[in-house]
């Protein structure tokens, strides 16, 4: 058994939950096929910087049908300020032809995460989005920082913290955790200088316990 295995994180992280169940994603998406596309574009780049190009590409590009008849060129005009943008293009080319030969965008893990572009973490936002079952838990740059320091995880890659969490946390809770610990990261728990005293976590806080009260 490992130090943190007797801690009920479920009951834990309720009070979290319930503070950010509602709020909206912050990739500012008018329906599936756009945030498809934002969350392919928004991988090392900010949510913020992403919204602000949604509405051009989109204006242009309103359906996945459309987007296939786009070329690389037309798509770097609009994308070229985006991180990767060359990569990111191809694989946004490449996911509109997939689907649109499927005739519908992929509802489960496994085949959400055959699109290029589309990992687990991607794929966990879209099923959540999409009002479908979980089937992970999502670890972007935040819950990547904030699960290791209130001790969930001792772990520092995505895949397996997200074991963790998954091992630790109830299924019926996995939908929204993953961006309530997201929101808990972009709001609070920074990477410099995090509020620890504005922190609904701090009582159960390893690193609050261990780093900064002692
Ligand atoms: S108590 Fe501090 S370190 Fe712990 S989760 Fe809250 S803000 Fe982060």
């Amino acid at each position: 058994m490992d130090l943190f295995d007797d801690k009920d994180w479920g009951e834990i992280l309720k009070p979290l939950i319930e503070k950010y169940r509602n709020h909206r994603h912050p990739l500012h998406y008018g329906n599936i096929y756009q945030l498809l596309v934002m969350v392919i574009l928004s991988a090392q780049d900010r949510d913020d910087h992403i919204n602000s190009l949604a509405p051009a590409i989109f204006d242009r590009y309103p359906t996945i049908d459309t987007l296939t008849e786009a070329n690389q060129n037309d798509l770097t005009q609009l994308l070229q300020g985006v991180r990767y943008h060359n990569n990111k293009i191809e694989w946004i080319l490449q996911t509109a032809k997939i689907i649109k030969s499927k005739g519908y965008i992929p509802e489960n893990m496994k085949e959400l995460t055959t699109l290029p572009g589309i990992g687990r973490k991607s794929a966990n936002v879209l099923l959540r989005e999409m009002g479908r079952p979980s089937e992970g838990v999502l670890v972007d740059l935040h819950v990547l920082r904030v699960a290791p320091r209130l001790g969930i995880t001792k772990a520092t890659v995505a895949d397996t913290i997200e074991k963790d969490l998954m091992k630790h946390v109830p299924k019926n809770l996995w939908e929204d955790t993953g961006l309530s610990l997201s929101f808990l990261g972009r709001e609070i728990c920074r990477p410099t200088n995090p509020k620890h005293n504005e922190c609904i976590l701090a009582d159960s806080c390893e690193w609050f316990k261990s780093v900064v009260k002692s």
